[in-house]
């Protein structure tokens, strides 16, 4: 069934000019892009959008890392989108990432690891709308 999934090109990736490569590797995965566009978060939007890891002993570093740039936010569309997403993303760890996955060629570190992507339904739904607004995604 045809579901939406979010996803952030992160800090490091847009740093290392891998932006068009890795939206790339998503159009040939088949999803289709519903919504991109560049920003950069402060570190209490960072919080805000990763507080389900609030009490995790990497979180200030996390948080700090994703508000030292620009990033891409993405809302993606195809059948299965949420698994099939972290299937084309790979390992949090790249070191433990499969040959081909966007983590294995782009990451650099397991903070560092180029992209983000919504691991259910539910925290799809508050990601995008942490993010987007209704009319952006018409
Ligand atoms: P994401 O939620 O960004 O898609 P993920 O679901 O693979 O990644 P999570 O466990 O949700 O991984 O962790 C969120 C993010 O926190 C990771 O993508 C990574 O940037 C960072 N992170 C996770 N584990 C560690 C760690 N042990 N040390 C440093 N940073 C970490
Ligand atoms: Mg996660």
């Amino acid at each position: 069934m045809s579901e939406r999934t979010f996803s952030i090109i992160k800090p490091d990736a847009v740093r290392k000019g891998y932006t068009g490569a890795i939206l790339a590797e998503i159009e040939k995965a088949g999803f289709k892009i519903i919504a991109v566009k560049r920003l950069s978060i402060s570190k209490q939007q960072a919080e805000g959008f990763y507080h389900v890891h609030a009490a995790r002993p990497f979180f200030s570093s996390l948080t700090t890392f994703m508000s030292s740039g620009p990033i891409f936010p993405l809302v993606l569309e195809k059948d299965n989108a949420i698994p099939d997403l972290r299937k084309l993303m790979g390992a949090t760890n790249p070191a433990n990432a499969e040959e081909g996955t966007i983590r294995k060629q782009y990451a650099g570190s397991i903070e560092e690891n180029a992209i983000h992507g919504s691991d259910a339904a539910e925290t799809a739904a508050f990601e995008i709308g942490y993010f987007f607004a209704g009319y952006e995604l018409a």
